[in-house]
Protein backbone atom coordinates (compact mmCIF):
# COMPACT_ATOMS: atom_id res chain seq x y z
CA UNK A 1 0.00 0.00 0.00
CA UNK A 2 1.37 3.25 -0.84
CA UNK A 3 1.13 6.19 1.48
CA UNK A 4 1.97 9.75 1.25
CA UNK A 5 4.07 11.17 3.85
CA UNK A 6 1.48 13.71 5.62
CA UNK A 7 -1.43 10.14 5.98
CA UNK A 8 1.25 8.42 7.54
CA UNK A 9 1.87 11.04 9.91
CA UNK A 10 -1.74 11.23 10.06
CA UNK A 11 -1.71 7.73 11.02
CA UNK A 12 0.97 7.35 13.17
CA UNK A 13 -0.78 10.54 15.38
CA UNK A 14 -3.98 8.56 15.20
CA UNK A 15 -1.91 5.68 16.50
CA UNK A 16 -0.14 7.36 19.14
CA UNK A 17 -3.90 9.26 20.37
CA UNK A 18 -5.37 5.97 21.12
CA UNK A 19 -2.67 4.16 22.53
CA UNK A 20 -1.37 6.88 24.92
CA UNK A 21 -5.11 7.73 25.48
CA UNK A 22 -5.89 3.99 26.66
CA UNK A 23 -2.69 3.22 28.49
CA UNK A 24 -2.90 6.85 30.25
CA UNK A 25 -6.89 5.72 31.50
CA UNK A 26 -5.61 2.75 33.06
CA UNK A 27 -2.73 4.24 34.25
CA UNK A 28 -4.61 6.64 35.84
CA UNK A 29 -7.49 5.28 37.41
CA UNK A 30 -5.25 2.37 38.94
CA UNK A 31 -3.30 5.07 40.75
CA UNK A 32 -6.21 7.06 41.48
CA UNK A 33 -7.90 3.74 42.66
CA UNK A 34 -5.22 3.01 45.17
CA UNK A 35 -4.94 6.68 46.37
CA UNK A 36 -8.05 6.92 47.33
CA UNK A 37 -8.01 3.72 48.95
CA UNK A 38 -4.77 4.93 51.01
CA UNK A 39 -6.54 7.75 51.96
CA UNK A 40 -9.68 6.19 53.09
CA UNK A 41 -7.66 3.71 54.97
CA UNK A 42 -5.80 6.62 56.95
CA UNK A 43 -9.46 8.26 57.92
CA UNK A 44 -10.65 5.00 59.01
CA UNK A 45 -7.82 4.56 60.93
CA UNK A 46 -8.58 7.38 62.94
CA UNK A 47 -12.09 6.17 64.37
CA UNK A 48 -10.37 2.57 64.86
CA UNK A 49 -7.55 4.54 66.69
CA UNK A 50 -9.73 6.77 69.12
CA UNK A 51 -11.73 3.21 69.58
CA UNK A 52 -8.80 1.70 70.35
CA UNK A 53 -7.86 4.44 73.16
CA UNK A 54 -11.02 4.66 74.42
CA UNK A 55 -10.62 1.17 75.44
CA UNK A 56 -6.68 1.75 76.92
CA UNK A 57 -8.73 4.65 78.68
CA UNK A 58 -11.07 2.35 80.43
CA UNK A 59 -8.34 -0.22 81.47
CA UNK A 60 -6.16 2.80 82.70
CA UNK A 61 -9.38 3.37 85.49
CA UNK A 62 -9.96 -0.03 86.17
CA UNK A 63 -7.02 -2.20 85.75
CA UNK A 64 -9.37 -4.95 84.54
CA UNK A 65 -11.45 -5.73 81.89
CA UNK A 66 -14.33 -7.11 84.83
CA UNK A 67 -16.61 -4.19 84.96
CA UNK A 68 -16.56 -3.80 81.20
CA UNK A 69 -20.20 -3.87 79.69
CA UNK A 70 -19.32 -2.06 75.94
CA UNK A 71 -22.02 0.41 76.68
CA UNK A 72 -20.50 3.88 76.35
CA UNK A 73 -17.43 2.96 73.83
CA UNK A 74 -19.73 0.16 71.91
CA UNK A 75 -22.19 3.42 71.28
CA UNK A 76 -19.75 5.49 70.00
CA UNK A 77 -18.10 3.06 67.97
CA UNK A 78 -21.55 2.84 66.01
CA UNK A 79 -22.26 6.06 65.71
CA UNK A 80 -18.96 6.01 63.65
CA UNK A 81 -20.30 2.93 61.89
CA UNK A 82 -18.13 0.75 63.90
CA UNK A 83 -18.63 -2.48 65.31
CA UNK A 84 -15.97 -4.47 67.64
CA UNK A 85 -15.07 -7.65 69.98
CA UNK A 86 -12.78 -7.24 72.72
CA UNK A 87 -10.93 -10.38 74.23
CA UNK A 88 -8.55 -10.18 77.06
CA UNK A 89 -5.22 -11.15 76.89
CA UNK A 90 -5.80 -15.23 77.15
CA UNK A 91 -8.29 -14.80 74.20
CA UNK A 92 -10.90 -14.65 76.57
CA UNK A 93 -14.11 -12.81 75.22
CA UNK A 94 -15.21 -9.58 77.10
CA UNK A 95 -17.51 -7.67 75.15
CA UNK A 96 -18.98 -7.80 71.43
CA UNK A 97 -21.16 -6.55 69.40
CA UNK A 98 -21.60 -9.23 67.07
CA UNK A 99 -25.44 -9.84 68.44
CA UNK A 100 -26.79 -6.11 67.45
CA UNK A 101 -24.93 -7.23 63.67
CA UNK A 102 -27.03 -10.08 63.66
CA UNK A 103 -30.13 -8.60 64.37
CA UNK A 104 -29.84 -6.31 62.08
CA UNK A 105 -31.81 -5.78 58.96
CA UNK A 106 -29.16 -3.63 57.72
CA UNK A 107 -27.53 -5.36 54.19
CA UNK A 108 -24.72 -2.59 54.40
CA UNK A 109 -23.53 -5.37 57.79
CA UNK A 110 -22.52 -7.72 54.87
CA UNK A 111 -19.80 -6.46 53.60
CA UNK A 112 -16.26 -5.93 55.88
CA UNK A 113 -14.45 -3.66 53.93
CA UNK A 114 -12.45 -1.89 56.53
CA UNK A 115 -11.38 -3.75 59.69
CA UNK A 116 -8.33 -4.48 61.78
CA UNK A 117 -6.75 -6.15 65.35
CA UNK A 118 -5.15 -4.02 67.32
CA UNK A 119 -3.82 -4.45 70.52
CA UNK A 120 -4.68 -2.56 73.71
CA UNK A 121 -2.04 -1.55 76.17
CA UNK A 122 -1.34 -0.34 79.36
CA UNK A 123 1.96 0.42 80.60
CA UNK A 124 3.62 -1.02 77.56
CA UNK A 125 2.06 -4.19 78.28
CA UNK A 126 -0.89 -5.99 76.22
CA UNK A 127 -4.01 -5.81 78.32
CA UNK A 128 -6.15 -7.19 75.13
CA UNK A 129 -6.95 -7.34 72.15
CA UNK A 130 -10.03 -5.43 69.46
CA UNK A 131 -11.18 -6.63 66.40
CA UNK A 132 -12.97 -3.91 64.93
CA UNK A 133 -14.87 -3.40 61.84
CA UNK A 134 -16.59 -1.17 60.03
CA UNK A 135 -19.80 -1.91 58.23
CA UNK A 136 -20.24 -0.09 54.49
CA UNK A 137 -22.62 -0.89 51.56
CA UNK A 138 -19.28 -0.76 49.47
CA UNK A 139 -15.56 0.53 49.63
CA UNK A 140 -16.68 3.94 48.95
CA UNK A 141 -19.60 5.94 49.58
CA UNK A 142 -21.08 7.20 46.23
CA UNK A 143 -19.96 10.86 47.02
CA UNK A 144 -16.28 9.02 46.97
CA UNK A 145 -17.06 7.47 43.58
CA UNK A 146 -18.68 10.56 42.03
CA UNK A 147 -15.62 12.66 43.06
CA UNK A 148 -13.13 9.90 41.96
CA UNK A 149 -15.12 9.43 38.54
CA UNK A 150 -14.89 13.30 37.97
CA UNK A 151 -11.41 13.57 38.41
CA UNK A 152 -10.29 10.89 36.28
CA UNK A 153 -12.77 12.41 33.45
CA UNK A 154 -11.59 16.02 33.96
CA UNK A 155 -7.70 14.03 33.34
CA UNK A 156 -9.20 12.24 30.36
CA UNK A 157 -10.93 15.31 28.89
CA UNK A 158 -7.81 17.29 29.15
CA UNK A 159 -5.60 14.60 27.52
CA UNK A 160 -7.84 14.68 24.94
CA UNK A 161 -8.41 18.09 24.22
CA UNK A 162 -4.25 18.07 24.45
CA UNK A 163 -3.85 15.17 21.64
CA UNK A 164 -6.65 17.48 19.82
CA UNK A 165 -4.69 20.80 20.08
CA UNK A 166 -1.37 18.96 18.97
CA UNK A 167 -2.97 17.87 15.34
CA UNK A 168 -2.51 20.97 13.88
CA UNK A 169 1.16 20.92 14.69
CA UNK A 170 1.19 17.92 13.33
CA UNK A 171 0.12 18.73 10.49
CA UNK A 172 2.53 21.58 9.67
CA UNK A 173 5.31 19.10 10.80
CA UNK A 174 4.00 16.75 8.11
CA UNK A 175 3.90 19.31 6.12
CA UNK A 176 7.40 20.32 6.58
CA UNK A 177 8.82 16.73 5.61
CA UNK A 178 6.34 15.84 2.82
CA UNK A 179 6.89 19.61 0.97
CA UNK A 180 10.63 19.62 0.55
CA UNK A 181 9.95 16.28 -1.16
CA UNK A 182 7.55 16.87 -3.04
CA UNK A 183 9.40 20.10 -4.42
CA UNK A 184 12.56 17.45 -5.20
CA UNK A 185 10.43 15.15 -6.91
CA UNK A 186 9.33 18.21 -8.67
CA UNK A 187 12.46 18.95 -9.69
CA UNK A 188 13.64 15.19 -10.66
CA UNK A 189 10.56 15.37 -13.04
CA UNK A 190 11.39 18.73 -14.76
CA UNK A 191 15.03 17.22 -15.14
CA UNK A 192 13.31 14.13 -16.68
CA UNK A 193 11.80 16.49 -18.78
CA UNK A 194 14.62 18.06 -20.26
CA UNK A 195 15.00 21.31 -17.50
CA UNK A 196 18.73 21.09 -16.80
CA UNK A 197 19.50 24.56 -16.33
CA UNK A 198 17.56 25.82 -13.21
CA UNK A 199 19.80 25.13 -9.98
CA UNK A 200 18.17 23.23 -7.21
CA UNK A 201 18.14 25.02 -4.07
CA UNK A 202 17.36 23.16 -0.64
CA UNK A 203 14.20 23.65 -0.11
CA UNK A 204 14.20 22.93 3.91
CA UNK A 205 17.02 23.44 6.52
CA UNK A 206 16.63 19.75 7.70
CA UNK A 207 20.04 18.10 7.06
CA UNK A 208 18.84 14.83 5.41
CA UNK A 209 17.28 17.04 2.51
CA UNK A 210 19.94 19.58 2.33
CA UNK A 211 22.20 16.48 1.38
CA UNK A 212 19.45 14.98 -1.14
CA UNK A 213 19.32 18.63 -2.75
CA UNK A 214 22.82 19.09 -3.36
CA UNK A 215 23.06 15.45 -4.63
CA UNK A 216 20.14 16.24 -6.91
CA UNK A 217 21.90 19.18 -7.79
CA UNK A 218 24.98 17.45 -8.74
CA UNK A 219 23.04 15.17 -10.67
CA UNK A 220 21.29 17.72 -12.78
CA UNK A 221 24.97 19.45 -13.62
CA UNK A 222 26.08 16.45 -14.20
CA UNK A 223 23.45 15.31 -16.59
CA UNK A 224 23.69 19.33 -18.28
CA UNK A 225 27.80 18.59 -18.77
CA UNK A 226 26.74 15.28 -19.89
CA UNK A 227 24.34 16.96 -22.39
CA UNK A 228 26.80 19.26 -23.36
CA UNK A 229 29.45 16.90 -24.71
CA UNK A 230 26.66 15.21 -26.14
CA UNK A 231 25.93 17.69 -28.19
CA UNK A 232 28.98 19.00 -28.55
CA UNK A 233 30.68 15.42 -29.91
CA UNK A 234 27.38 15.08 -32.52
CA UNK A 235 28.26 18.45 -33.77
CA UNK A 236 32.39 17.21 -34.19
CA UNK A 237 31.39 13.90 -35.50
CA UNK A 238 28.94 15.82 -38.18
CA UNK A 239 31.51 18.38 -38.97
CA UNK A 240 34.92 15.68 -39.39
CA UNK A 241 32.60 13.84 -41.57
CA UNK A 242 31.12 16.50 -44.07
CA UNK A 243 34.75 17.80 -44.67
CA UNK A 244 35.86 14.58 -46.20
CA UNK A 245 32.39 13.60 -47.76
CA UNK A 246 32.22 16.93 -49.67
CA UNK A 247 35.58 16.29 -50.76
CA UNK A 248 34.56 12.93 -52.16
CA UNK A 249 31.13 14.39 -53.20
CA UNK A 250 32.97 17.73 -55.33
CA UNK A 251 35.82 14.94 -56.80
CA UNK A 252 33.45 12.67 -58.11
CA UNK A 253 30.89 14.82 -59.43
CA UNK A 254 33.34 16.75 -61.24
CA UNK A 255 34.64 13.34 -62.70
CA UNK A 256 31.20 12.15 -63.71
CA UNK A 257 30.32 15.43 -65.18
CA UNK A 258 33.66 15.83 -67.25
CA UNK A 259 34.90 18.20 -65.82
CA UNK A 260 38.07 16.32 -64.28
CA UNK A 261 39.88 13.36 -65.65
CA UNK A 262 39.73 10.33 -62.89
CA UNK A 263 43.61 10.52 -63.11
CA UNK A 264 45.55 7.86 -61.03
CA UNK A 265 46.46 11.09 -58.76
CA UNK A 266 42.28 11.92 -58.28
CA UNK A 267 41.39 8.47 -57.45
CA UNK A 268 44.29 7.84 -54.70
CA UNK A 269 43.39 11.43 -53.28
CA UNK A 270 39.64 9.80 -52.83
CA UNK A 271 41.03 6.85 -51.49
CA UNK A 272 42.81 8.74 -48.89
CA UNK A 273 39.73 10.54 -47.71
CA UNK A 274 37.77 7.56 -47.58
CA UNK A 275 40.68 6.08 -45.63
CA UNK A 276 40.49 8.82 -43.34
CA UNK A 277 36.60 8.17 -42.71
CA UNK A 278 37.47 4.59 -42.10
CA UNK A 279 40.09 5.33 -39.44
CA UNK A 280 37.70 7.94 -38.06
CA UNK A 281 34.90 6.06 -37.76
CA UNK A 282 37.22 3.41 -36.28
CA UNK A 283 38.02 5.82 -33.89
CA UNK A 284 35.10 7.08 -32.71
CA UNK A 285 33.71 3.17 -32.25
CA UNK A 286 36.94 2.75 -29.77
CA UNK A 287 35.86 5.87 -28.08
CA UNK A 288 32.43 4.63 -27.67
CA UNK A 289 33.45 1.48 -26.28
CA UNK A 290 36.33 2.82 -23.73
CA UNK A 291 33.69 5.45 -22.54
CA UNK A 292 31.15 2.42 -22.15
CA UNK A 293 34.45 1.48 -18.79
CA UNK A 294 33.37 -2.19 -19.02
CA UNK A 295 35.82 -2.38 -21.73
CA UNK A 296 38.65 -3.96 -19.23
CA UNK A 297 38.81 -7.40 -18.83
CA UNK A 298 41.40 -10.40 -19.57
CA UNK A 299 43.62 -8.48 -17.83
CA UNK A 300 47.35 -10.41 -17.95
CA UNK A 301 51.21 -9.86 -16.85
CA UNK A 302 52.24 -8.21 -20.37
CA UNK A 303 55.79 -7.80 -20.66
CA UNK A 304 56.20 -4.02 -21.92
CA UNK A 305 60.03 -4.43 -23.60
CA UNK A 306 58.31 -6.63 -25.81
CA UNK A 307 55.08 -5.40 -26.71
CA UNK A 308 56.69 -1.78 -27.52
CA UNK A 309 59.16 -3.70 -29.14
CA UNK A 310 56.83 -5.20 -31.54
CA UNK A 311 54.67 -1.45 -32.26
CA UNK A 312 58.43 0.75 -32.87
CA UNK A 313 58.85 -2.41 -35.63
CA UNK A 314 55.74 -1.54 -37.43
CA UNK A 315 56.48 2.28 -37.64
CA UNK A 316 60.00 1.68 -38.51
CA UNK A 317 59.61 2.15 -42.35
CA UNK A 318 56.84 5.72 -41.53
CA UNK A 319 59.97 6.90 -39.04
CA UNK A 320 62.57 6.22 -42.59
CA UNK A 321 59.92 7.86 -44.78
CA UNK A 322 59.71 11.15 -42.34
CA UNK A 323 63.73 10.62 -41.92
CA UNK A 324 63.45 10.56 -38.02
CA UNK A 325 65.50 8.42 -35.62
CA UNK A 326 63.30 6.31 -33.43
CA UNK A 327 65.41 5.12 -30.50
CA UNK A 328 64.58 2.63 -28.31
CA UNK A 329 65.61 2.66 -24.63
CA UNK A 330 63.93 -0.13 -23.21
CA UNK A 331 64.78 -1.77 -19.98
CA UNK A 332 63.62 -6.06 -20.21
CA UNK A 333 62.06 -7.85 -18.20
CA UNK A 334 59.24 -5.37 -16.94
CA UNK A 335 55.54 -6.72 -16.25
CA UNK A 336 52.93 -4.76 -16.16
CA UNK A 337 49.25 -5.98 -15.44
CA UNK A 338 46.97 -4.50 -18.28
CA UNK A 339 44.66 -5.60 -21.49
CA UNK A 340 46.89 -6.11 -24.00
CA UNK A 341 45.21 -4.82 -26.96
CA UNK A 342 44.47 -1.73 -25.40
CA UNK A 343 48.09 -1.25 -23.82
CA UNK A 344 49.22 -1.64 -27.71
CA UNK A 345 46.54 0.66 -28.66
CA UNK A 346 48.02 3.38 -26.15
CA UNK A 347 51.57 3.27 -27.21
CA UNK A 348 50.73 3.17 -30.81
CA UNK A 349 48.80 6.65 -30.17
CA UNK A 350 51.79 8.17 -28.43
CA UNK A 351 54.56 7.17 -30.71
CA UNK A 352 52.30 7.81 -33.94
CA UNK A 353 51.83 11.41 -32.29
CA UNK A 354 55.34 11.68 -31.71
CA UNK A 355 55.82 10.72 -35.01
CA UNK A 356 52.74 12.95 -36.70
CA UNK A 357 54.14 16.25 -35.08
CA UNK A 358 58.32 15.78 -35.25
CA UNK A 359 59.70 17.05 -38.34
CA UNK A 360 63.40 16.86 -38.17
CA UNK A 361 65.33 14.74 -35.37
CA UNK A 362 64.50 12.08 -32.99
CA UNK A 363 61.84 10.11 -30.82
CA UNK A 364 63.56 8.35 -28.08
CA UNK A 365 61.08 4.91 -26.54
CA UNK A 366 62.47 4.55 -22.94
CA UNK A 367 60.76 1.85 -20.12
CA UNK A 368 62.43 1.92 -16.81
CA UNK A 369 61.39 1.34 -13.24
CA UNK A 370 61.01 4.58 -10.99
CA UNK A 371 60.56 3.62 -7.13
CA UNK A 372 57.49 0.97 -7.33
CA UNK A 373 56.30 1.17 -10.81
CA UNK A 374 57.16 0.81 -14.23
CA UNK A 375 57.57 4.14 -16.61
CA UNK A 376 56.58 4.55 -20.64
CA UNK A 377 58.06 7.62 -22.01
CA UNK A 378 58.17 8.89 -25.51
CA UNK A 379 60.30 12.16 -25.78
CA UNK A 380 60.09 13.76 -29.58
CA UNK A 381 61.94 17.23 -30.63
CA UNK A 382 59.03 17.96 -32.60
CA UNK A 383 56.63 21.25 -32.37
CA UNK A 384 55.92 20.63 -28.40
CA UNK A 385 52.83 22.11 -26.69
CA UNK A 386 52.29 24.74 -25.09
CA UNK A 387 51.03 24.86 -21.11
CA UNK A 388 47.30 25.62 -21.79
CA UNK A 389 47.18 22.86 -24.88
CA UNK A 390 48.78 20.59 -22.54
CA UNK A 391 45.89 20.85 -20.23
CA UNK A 392 43.41 20.21 -23.35
CA UNK A 393 44.56 17.53 -25.98
CA UNK A 394 43.17 14.83 -24.08
CA UNK A 395 39.77 16.37 -24.72
CA UNK A 396 37.78 14.31 -28.07
CA UNK A 397 38.25 16.35 -30.85
CA UNK A 398 40.68 19.12 -29.50
CA UNK A 399 43.92 19.83 -31.61
CA UNK A 400 45.90 22.48 -31.70
CA UNK A 401 45.23 25.08 -33.88
CA UNK A 402 48.86 24.88 -35.48
CA UNK A 403 48.06 20.91 -36.29
CA UNK A 404 44.75 21.48 -37.88
CA UNK A 405 46.95 20.46 -40.81
CA UNK A 406 44.79 18.19 -42.36
CA UNK A 407 48.02 16.25 -43.19
CA UNK A 408 48.54 14.82 -39.70
CA UNK A 409 45.35 12.67 -40.23
CA UNK A 410 43.73 13.13 -37.12
CA UNK A 411 40.30 13.76 -35.59
CA UNK A 412 41.68 15.12 -32.16
CA UNK A 413 40.42 11.58 -30.63
CA UNK A 414 43.82 9.90 -30.53
CA UNK A 415 44.94 11.31 -26.56
CA UNK A 416 40.95 10.87 -25.34
CA UNK A 417 41.26 7.12 -26.55
CA UNK A 418 44.58 7.02 -24.48
CA UNK A 419 42.94 8.63 -21.39
CA UNK A 420 40.79 6.45 -21.23
CA UNK A 421 42.54 3.38 -21.51
CA UNK A 422 45.07 4.56 -18.99
CA UNK A 423 42.08 6.01 -16.34
CA UNK A 424 40.47 2.38 -16.86
CA UNK A 425 44.07 0.58 -16.11
CA UNK A 426 44.50 2.73 -13.46
CA UNK A 427 47.68 4.26 -14.61
CA UNK A 428 48.27 8.12 -14.74
CA UNK A 429 49.73 10.18 -17.94
CA UNK A 430 52.14 12.98 -17.46
CA UNK A 431 53.15 15.38 -20.14
CA UNK A 432 56.12 17.41 -19.87
CA UNK A 433 57.08 20.23 -22.91
CA UNK A 434 58.41 23.63 -22.75
CA UNK A 435 56.13 25.07 -25.80
CA UNK A 436 59.02 24.69 -28.56
CA UNK A 437 61.35 21.99 -28.56
CA UNK A 438 59.61 18.74 -28.60
CA UNK A 439 57.51 16.77 -25.86
CA UNK A 440 57.85 14.20 -23.43
CA UNK A 441 54.39 11.95 -22.90
CA UNK A 442 54.99 9.57 -20.21
CA UNK A 443 52.85 6.77 -18.75
CA UNK A 444 52.94 5.69 -14.80
CA UNK A 445 51.71 2.43 -14.48
P1 LIG B 1 45.15 13.91 -33.38
O1 LIG B 1 44.40 12.80 -33.97
O2 LIG B 1 44.77 15.25 -33.91
O3 LIG B 1 46.59 13.69 -33.28
P2 LIG B 1 45.25 13.54 -30.57
O4 LIG B 1 44.14 13.41 -29.59
O5 LIG B 1 46.14 12.38 -30.70
O6 LIG B 1 44.58 13.95 -31.91
O7 LIG B 1 46.11 14.78 -30.15
C1 LIG B 1 45.47 16.00 -29.87
C2 LIG B 1 46.34 17.13 -30.22
O8 LIG B 1 47.47 17.16 -29.33
C3 LIG B 1 46.93 17.00 -31.55
O9 LIG B 1 46.08 17.56 -32.52
C4 LIG B 1 48.22 17.76 -31.43
O10 LIG B 1 48.02 19.12 -31.70
C5 LIG B 1 48.59 17.62 -29.98
N1 LIG B 1 49.68 16.64 -29.79
C6 LIG B 1 49.55 15.34 -29.50
N2 LIG B 1 50.74 14.74 -29.41
C7 LIG B 1 51.67 15.70 -29.65
C8 LIG B 1 53.09 15.73 -29.68
N3 LIG B 1 53.84 14.62 -29.45
N4 LIG B 1 53.69 16.89 -29.93
C9 LIG B 1 52.98 18.00 -30.16
N5 LIG B 1 51.61 18.05 -30.14
C10 LIG B 1 50.98 16.91 -29.88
Amino acid sequence: MKLSIKKQFLLLFLLVTILSLTVLSFMLRTTIDSCFYDYKWAEQSKIFDLIVSRLETFYAEHKSWDKFNGNDIGKMAMKEGCYFTLYDNNGKLIWTSEHIISESNDTSVIHRYWRNIYPVNYKNQMKGKVYIVQFTDSLFTQKDIIFKESVLTYIFISLTVALLLSFPFIMILSSRFSNPITYLQKKAENMIKGDLTTEIKAPSSTSEIIKLSISLDRLRKSLSQQEDLRKQLASNISHELRTPLNIIQNQLEAIIDGIFEPTEERLDGLLQEVIRLTSLVGELEQITTLESNDFIHNIKDVELALIIENVCSTFEAAFQRKNITLIRNLQQGIIVKAQEDKLKQLIINIINNALKYTDKGSVIVHTYMEKDHAVFEVQDTGVGLSDDDKTKIFERFYRVEKSRNRNTGGAGLGLSIVKNIAEAHGWEIEVESDGVSGTIFKVNF
